[in-house]
């Protein structure tokens, strides 16, 4: 059964909870605070609303892929998250927590970013508010992901390279987290998935349901068979799937295949990890015996994560969605099949679930399927065009 919100030690069943340092406990206690009172005044939420049709460009549209329908025999219907302001759903997210953060008082926005696309966001709310800005980022992130990182610094960034680890997300969530610690007092952490300690996970799904809410009102009645979104952390997959549980619709969050599950190297931290914790709390991650982080490997940096969401570990468990996954060299077929059958060339993440559709064709014939199309592959274009060869 779907959960308004997490208990009060911040679980959605065995998920979740608040595993931060002491010196966080009070940050995360005042923000939980400053939602809930802000979640509750309908000026608030006016507030955010407006900005969302003003400024974000929402609501998306929504239609009918006929092409593509056509060439797969399955209804499918694109949500799309990538014409929203800075070309993906991070921007819903990010313009809310910059609200929240002017009812708390503080000053600067900090924020890890993966594909880049939430560094933008998060870019983009600070010089909207006014706040000061930085962004961790993985080196090998700020490599292939280089447009986004032009667009930090034009929008006032700092973008800070991480050159721990792997040099990817988790490495830039963990310095993004120890600089919190740092400089708490004046600065808000902007966490850009439904990960994070409590209540982190549950703020992200709230600024993010709004996808679902407005994908149920464009279809006017009707429902679909299926629904389906890539899984990073969770954000487009939990905003898109809240107001679609306890439906009775089929749920499907496609993680990263990378180069195989049976390789080690992907980025399936449902299908293939295992319940510990990470980045503050407890979920499905990517680990070995001893309980030691495994990197996550995937094309796609904004899917590169070793962890997910606490809620969508309640989701599993409950079997209230599933979690599939496709490869790489899938994923980059998607995008070549979307561009060349609707003209839209989608962010390698969103080609996920394009993806898991065109292999799925055959079970899924005649039925109605929903695809959230989380953002645009402008940023991904110079990456593609690499590892085709077209350069
Ligand atoms: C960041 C990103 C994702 C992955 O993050 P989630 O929190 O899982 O949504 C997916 N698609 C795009 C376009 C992104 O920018």
């Amino acid at each position: 059964m779907k959960l308004d919100r997490p208990d009060d030690r911040g679980r959605f069943g065995d998920y979740g909870g608040r595993f931060a340092p002491e010196t966080l406990m009070p940050a995360l206690d005042e923000l939980e605070r400053a939602f809930e009172k802000a979640w509750s005044d309908p000026a608030f939420v006016q507030r955010y609303h407006d900005l969302l049709t003003s400024y974000v460009g929402r609501p998306t549209p929504q239609h009918i892929a006929g092409r593509l329908s056509e060439q797969l025999g399955v209804t499918v219907i694109l949500k799309r998250e990538d014409l929203a302001h800075t070309g993906a759903h991070k921007i819903n997210n990010a313009m809310g927590q910059g609200l929240l953060v002017g009812e708390m008082g503080k000053r600067r926005l900090i924020a890890e970013t993966g594909a880049g696309q939430h560094g933008v966001a998060t870019a983009t709310a600070a010089a909207y508010f006014g706040l000061e800005c930085a962004i961790y980022m993985g080196e090998k992130d700020i490599e292939r992901q280089r447009l986004n990182v032009y667009r930090m610094r034009l929008l006032g960034a700092e973008v800070i390279p991480v050159t721990s680890g792997a040099g990817t997300l988790k490495d830039a969530t963990n310095e993004a987290m120890r600089e919190w610690v740092r400089s708490v007092e004046y600065t808000h952490y902007t966490i850009g998935s439904v990960v994070g300690p409590h209540p982190f996970p549950w703020i992200v799904r709230e600024f993010q349901k709004v996808i679902g809410e407005e994908s149920i009102v464009q279809l006017g009645g009707t429902l679909p068979d299926v629904v389906v979104a890539c899984v990073g952390g969770g954000s487009n997959a939990a905003g898109m799937f809240y107001p679609y549980l306890d439906l009775g619709i089929d749920l499907v969050g496609v993680e990263a295949g990378g180069l195989g599950i049976e390789t080690g190297k992907h980025g399936a931290s449902i299908g293939a990890g295992s319940p510990g914790v990470l980045h503050g709390s407890r979920t499905y991650m990517l680990q070995d015996a001893d309980g030691q982080v495994i990197e996550a490997h995937s094309v796609s940096a904004g899917l590169d994560y070793p962890g997910v969401g606490p809620e969508h570990s309640y989701f599993a468990d409950q079997g209230m969605a599933r979690y599939e996954s496709v490869t790489d060299a899938e994923a980059l077929d998607a995008v070549d099949l979307l561009a060349r059958t609707e003209g839209i060339i989608p962010a390698i993440e969103s080609a996920h679930a394009i993806a898991w559709v065109a292999r799925e064709r055959a079970s899924l014939a005649g039925k109605t399927v929903l695809v959230n199309l989380s953002g645009r592959g402008d940023k991904d274009v110079e990456q593609i065009a690499q590892i085709r060869g077209l350069l």
